[in-house]
């Protein structure tokens, strides 16, 4: 599991909603992956403060800044090569 497809099973992660053989997948990235173990426990700590308001949803805009928070660190690092510039508009 890379930072990509943590991300795409990070809202299902906090739903609850989520394989047991994923489960085990996601909790070993973050062993590994400091970027992602950060954004975890920040957004628990979020939607506790959300839950203590009102029910919870996981927002669209907050899961778009995490994904593009995460994916910003990974490549900063090293930890995840750049994927999304495989295009060049301006080839000269
Ligand atoms: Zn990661």
């Amino acid at each position: 599991m890379n930072c990509t497809d943590f991300l795409a099973k990070l809202t299902d992660y906090f739903d609850g909603e989520i394989e047991p053989e994923l489960l085990a997948e996601v909790k070993e990235h973050l062993g590994t992956c400091s970027h992602c173990d950060v954004v975890v426990n920040t957004t628990r700590k979020t939607i506790d403060v959300y839950r203590g308001h009102q029910p919870y949803e996981f927002p669209d805009e907050l899961s778009d800044r995490l994904r593009k928070a995460i994916m910003d660190r990974c490549v900063k690092s090293g930890v995840y090569p750049e994927v999304e510039k495989s295009a060049d508009p301006q080839p000269r």
